[in-house]
């Protein structure tokens, strides 16, 4: 293992890669990982000098609080490589805020600017032969923070872990994604933690997305938790729903993720000259809509997939599915952000970095 120091950052490259092990035409989504993580440690009131080091398991006190009060958040990004070689991310500087916000709901400390930006430059560039150029690949990057501090205490911690793993990701078609809208289950609450990328938001999902599958559905749209007559989320996406030619989505709350392909979407498409609405859709008008024939397309919109179209959605006894659309603004959409994303067309909002 060869270890150097540059003065904000300390790095021990791995001695042998696998990347050659890897066959990058077969990846499933989250399950390989380059040969480096980054580390950086919060204790004694202050962070410590990041490490960048071959990637590894840890050491934990089975006392450790993030296993005991979920103490937990993390990001998900996305870095690409064009002909040249050259890597750069899509609004990297979203999701660093937007951690930053997240840390500050879950009592942990906010990261520095040059440890996590810095630190992820740094990594990407190490390890910039696990992205691959080409259309729907990437290197998805998982930032996150854990409550390292020791003792059965429901307390914030003292200590805290931040650490940079990365994958590289290969799209393929969209899955046929149908829907269950939520009438019981709630994703968040007011005053609560929806609006934070906390690991608690999804360990709450698992149970009810596992009865949605279970009848043969793939996600649920959650509603708000007081009344469940508006429509706010998917699982990991926020959702837009496409009635005669406008596109409507959910304002951001405290019970929203707010999303960066959904607030890209609403820009591309204004720009576009699609008329778009941010406001509440109620379970009711969505019904009517799919009822009288005006309801046109739904889909999902986050990191993972971009755009994922869906299908069909149930709500209490009723089904509906959507017809297939030609014209869809969905896959328009999807198109126009996925050329910005791999520079294929001239980003004029200034996003890819
Ligand atoms: N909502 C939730 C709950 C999510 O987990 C995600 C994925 N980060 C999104 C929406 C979409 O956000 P983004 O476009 O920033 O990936």
């Amino acid at each position: 293992m060869e270890s150097t120091t540059t003065s904000d950052i300390e790095i021990m490259l791995s001695s042998q890669s696998k990347i050659n092990e890897v066959d990058f035409e077969n990846l499933t989504f989250g399950t390989v990982f380059t040969d480096h993580m980054l580390v950086c440690d919060f204790k004694n009131g202050e962070w410590q000098k990041p490490v960048i080091q071959p990637y590894q398991p840890f050491t934990l006190d089975p006392s450790t609080k993030v296993f005991h009060y979920g103490q937990a958040i993390f990001e998900g990004m996305k870095a690409y490589k064009d002909e040249q070689g050259d890597v750069w991310m899509f609004r990297a500087n979203e999701n660093f805020n937007r951690f930053n916000k997240s840390a500050i709901r879950l009592a942990m400390p906010e990261v520095p600017e040059e440890v996590f930006m810095g630190g992820l430059r740094k990594l990407l560039h190490i390890e910039k032969d696990w992205v691959r150029y080409g259309m729907g690949r990437s290197l998805y990057i998982r930032p996150y923070m854990i409550a390292t501090g020791e003792g059965v205490i429901a307390q914030p911690s003292s200590e805290y872990k931040f650490v940079i793993i990365l994958s590289p990701a290969k799209s393929y078609y969209n899955q046929e994604v149908k829907v269950v809208i939520a009438n019981h289950y709630s994703r968040a609450a007011n005053g609560g933690i929806g609006a934070a990328k906390a690991a608690g938001n999804y360990a709450g999902q698992f149970y009810p997305t596992k009865l949605a599958v279970e009848k043969g559905f793939q996600q649920i749209i959650w509603t708000d938790d007081a009344t469940h007559t508006k429509l706010e989320e998917a699982g990991t996406m926020n959702v837009f729903f496409r009635i005669n030619n406008t596109l409507i989505t959910a304002p951001t709350s405290e019970r929203i993720l707010d999303g960066v392909t959904r607030k890209s979407l609403i820009d591309l498409a204004k720009r576009e000259g699609i008329d778009v609405e941010v406001r509440s859709l109620l379970v009711d008008e969505l019904l009517n809509a799919a009822k009288n024939g005006t309801l046109k397309e739904i889909f999902g919109a986050g990191t993972a997939a971009v755009i994922n179209p869906i299908v069909g959605f149930a709500y209490e006894d009723l089904y509906f599915d959507l017809p297939k659309i030609e014209n869809s603004m969905a896959m328009e959409l999807k198109d126009k952000l996925n050329k910005i994303q791999y520079k294929l067309a001239e980003d004029t909002f200034g996003w890819t970095e």
